[in-house]
C-alpha cells in the first residue's frame, strides 16, 4: 500500500516510521487543488487540520484512483465529505482529549495569571509586579460549549479548581448543569469552546454574543478558529468587555500556522492586531501536540488504512449523514 502524507513535519514523521507493508511518502506541502496531482500512484492520502479537501480536490483524488483519504486528526471541517463517491474518508476520532483540555487550561491560567508577561519580565531582570494582578479561578463560573471528549476532560480539570461549571451542547451527555446558549453567555466568567466547526457553530462568538456576555469575560478557543469572529473579538477587547482571549486556533490560520515566518512581514492585519494585545495569547494549533497523542494518532491512522485495505471499511469512517 502506498500512502502520501501531506503537511508533515519532523515531529509527526518520526511516529510513522515502523510500518509493515506500507510505503509512505512525506510531503511538506499541504494538500490543495495545486498539490493534489502529487497523489498520482498512491492508494491512500493522509492529511491534517489545515489541508484542503474540498469538492475539487476530492474529484482529483478520485480521478487519480486514490481509495482512502485519512485525516490524522478529529475535526473534519476541511473535507467536503458529501463530494466523495468511491473515496473512503476516515479520521482519528479520539487520540488524547487530555492533551487538548490540558492545553486549554494552560492557556487560561497563563492569561489569567499573566504568566506570559511575568516570564518575559524576569528574563530581562525586571522583577516588578505592576500590572500583573490576576484573579482566582476558584468559584468562578466557566461555561463549556461542547461537552464531548475534550469538553468533558476540560470539565474534570475545572472541577479540580472548584469552579462553578455550566455547559451548552446540542446533544447533552455529561453530568453537568446545561443551560441555553444565551444564559451561558450571560452567566460565564470564562467561556471555553469545545464544539466542532460547522454551519451552526460558525462565528458562534460574534458581536451579538459578546454583547450579552459578562464584562470581563475570558474566552478560550482550542477547537476551531472560525468559531470566533476575530474582528468582533478585537472590538470586544478594545471596549473592555472581553478581558482575555486564549486561542490555539485562528480562523485564517491555514497559510500561517505550523510554519516559521519570523523575520517576515505578516500581511494578516487581524492576526497582528490580536498578537499585539497583552491579554491575547495565541499558540499555533499546538494543543494536540503531546507524545501520547502523536502515538495514538499514528496507531489509529495506520489501522484505518490497513482495515480499509483488508476489509473495505473502518470503524473510524466518516459517515455522510453525520
Ligand atoms: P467530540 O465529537 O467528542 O465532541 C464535540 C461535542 O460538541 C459533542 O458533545 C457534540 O454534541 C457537541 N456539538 C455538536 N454540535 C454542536 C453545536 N452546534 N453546539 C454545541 N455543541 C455541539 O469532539 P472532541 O474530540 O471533544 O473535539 C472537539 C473539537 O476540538 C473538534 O471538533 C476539533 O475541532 C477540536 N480539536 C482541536 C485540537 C487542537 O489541537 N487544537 C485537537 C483536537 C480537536
Amino acid at each position: 500500500m502506498k500512502i502520501a502524507f501531506f503537511d508533515t513535519k519532523q515531529y509527526d514523521r518520526e511516529y510513522f516510521k515502523e510500518l509493515d507493508g506500507v510505503l509512505i511518502k512525506f510531503f511538506e506541502a499541504k494538500l490543495s487543488e495545486d498539490t493534489a496531482h502529487l497523489c498520482k500512484g498512491f492508494d491512500g492520502v493522509c492529511i491534517f487540520v489545515n489541508d484542503c479537501a474540498d469538492k475539487k480536490v476530492i474529484e482529483i483524488l478520485e480521478e487519480l484512483g486514490v481509495k482512502v483519504l485519512a485525516l490524522r486528526c478529529a475535526g473534519y471541517n476541511n473535507v467536503d465529505i458529501t463530494a466523495a463517491k468511491a473515496l473512503k474518508i476516515v479520521r482519528v476520532p479520539e487520540y488524547s482529549p487530555y492533551a487538548v483540555a490540558e492545553h486549554a487550561m494552560a492557556l487560561l491560567l497563563t492569561n489569567v495569571r499573566k504568566i506570559h508577561r511575568g516570564y518575559i519580565r524576569t528574563r530581562d531582570f525586571n522583577f516588578s509586579l505592576a500590572g500583573l494582578t490576576g484573579f482566582d479561578l476558584h468559584n468562578k463560573t466557566v461555561g463549556i460549549i461542547g461537552t464531548g471528549r475534550i469538553g468533558k476532560a476540560f470539565l474534570d480539570i475545572c472541577k479540580g479548581f472548584s469552579m462553578n461549571i455550566i455547559a451548552y451542547d446540542k446533544y447533552p451527555s455529561a453530568d453537568v448543569e446545561y443551560l441555553p446558549l444565551k444564559e451561558l453567555f450571560e452567566k460565564s466568567d470564562i467561556i471555553s469552546l469545545h464544539c466542532p466547526l460547522n454551519k451552526e457553530t460558525y462565528h458562534l462568538i460574534n458581536e451579538h454574543s459578546i454583547n450579552i456576555m459578562k464584562k470581563g469575560v475570558h474566552i478560550v478557543n482550542t477547537s476551531r478558529g472560525a468559531l470566533i469572529d476575530s474582528e468582533a473579538l478585537i472590538e470586544g477587547i478594545k471596549s473592555g468587555k472581553v478581558a482575555g482571549a486564549s486561542l490555539d486556533v485562528y480562523e485564517e490560520e491555514s497559510d500561517l500556522f505550523f510554519e516559521d515566518f519570523s523575520g517576515e512581514i505578516i500581511k494578516d492585519d487581524t492576526l497582528t492586531r490580536l498578537l499585539a494585545l497583552p491579554n491575547v495569547i495565541i499558540t499555533s494549533h499546538q494543543a494536540f501536540l503531546t507524545r501520547e497523542a502523536l502515538i495514538n494518532i499514528a496507531k489509529t491512522t495506520i489501522k484505518n488504512f490497513l482495515d480499509i485495505n483488508k476489509t473495505g471499511s473502518s470503524e473510524n469512517e466518516i459517515l455522510k449523514n453525520r
